[in-house]
């Protein structure tokens, strides 16, 4: 039988990625959607979880698309209604407060899935098994986009608990922590804050995996090319990702690689841990943000403007 979905928070990405991948999934079927502001997508609407679990309305998982901060306090609500979980990156707005929700789901019986939805991209898993033994010598990522184009009008991105740059340049970290061997250490951080608002703008960040530095060059400000590039260098050859993880070259020759389906094939992921009971939820990638972030030295640079 399908799982009955409902999608909480009817934003950019719930209706670029999220509802699509649902309507095209064999295992999910969208029974309600939960938004502050109304949205209507033509099943039964919700302004809150209360709302929804009061209606009658049968669900057994819900999807949290919203901004981060309050995403681990509907996600408490979803588990205390006994629905399965699946979280947006990132899974919260701090760390701390996700430490609970992987006990209570277990308790509860129910799946927690904290997604990073670029791991999914066609090239990491064939990065990932192509790096597996190598020794790194350095590691290159560049994560530079163009915020109005984007994110549109999304204040929260620049205010306290939306990460700035860092929101896409964490699936930049998303995605190294998939594919290294090893584990990543914060070591330097500068942080550019426009003067008129709270998170950074563009980022320039510094760790270390084992004795290999890699380097993040993260900007929003960027309005030509639009670049989401990662290269390892390695003992034995020179491996990169593009287009966000989507397109692989291995010293210098395109390898070929899967369609990109990043949202379906993170609907199946779903669709998997609930069959088996079991839950995924990774946070490394919030940490270093974190770590970025408590490092980190800041710059004020001109207020931003849409
Ligand atoms: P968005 O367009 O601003 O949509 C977020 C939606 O969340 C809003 O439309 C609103 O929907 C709801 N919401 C609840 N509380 C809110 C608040 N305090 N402020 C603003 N909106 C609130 O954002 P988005 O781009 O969809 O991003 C949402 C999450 O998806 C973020 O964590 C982001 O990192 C992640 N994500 C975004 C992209 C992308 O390309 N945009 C890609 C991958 C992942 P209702 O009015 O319906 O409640």
């Amino acid at each position: 039988m399908a799982i009955r979905i409902a999608v909480v928070g009817i934003g950019k990405i719930a209706r670029d990625q999220h509802l699509p991948a649902i309507a095209g999934s064999g295992d999910f079927i969208l029974a309600a959607t939960v938004s502050r502001s109304g949205a209507d997508v033509g099943v039964p609407g919700f302004a809150d979880l209360v709302g929804l679990a009061a209606s009658g309305v049968a669900v057994d998982a819900v999807a949290l698309c919203g901004p981060p901060v309050g995403r681990h306090v509907l996600a408490a609500e979803a588990l205390r209604h006994g629905w399965h979980v699946l979280l947006e990156k990132p899974p919260g707005a701090t760390i701390s407060e996700l430490a609970v929700l992987p006990a209570q789901a277990a308790a509860a019986g129910r799946t927690l899935f904290a997604t990073w939805h670029s791991r999914f991209a066609a090239g990491v898993a064939p990065a990932a098994a192509w790096l597996a033994g190598r020794q790194l010598r350095r590691v290159a990522v560049t994560w530079q986009e163009d915020i109005r184009r984007w994110h549109p009008g999304q204040d929260w991105l620049l205010a306290p608990g939306g990460l700035g740059v860092f929101d896409p340049g964490i699936n930049a970290l998303s995605i190294l922590t998939a594919i290294l061997p090893g584990p990543l250490a914060m070591r330097e951080a500068r942080l550019l804050v426009p003067a008129d608002r709270q998170g950074p703008i563009a980022a320039s960040v510094a760790m270390a995996a084992g004795a290999a530095l890699v380097t993040l060059d993260l900007d929003f400000r960027i309005t030509g090319d639009q670049i989401w590039s990662i290269v390892v260098e390695t003992d034995s050859g020179t491996l990169r990702l593009d287009a966000g993880g989507e397109r692989l070259a291995i010293d210098g020759a395109g390898q070929a690689v899967a369609a990109a389906a990043e949202y379906p094939a993170l609907y199946a992921r779903f669709a998997e841990l609930i069959a088996a009971g079991a839950s995924e939820f990774d946070v490394r990638p919030l940490q270093l943000v974190g770590d970025a972030f408590l490092i980190g030295s800041r710059q004020v640079v001109p207020a931003f403007t849409w």
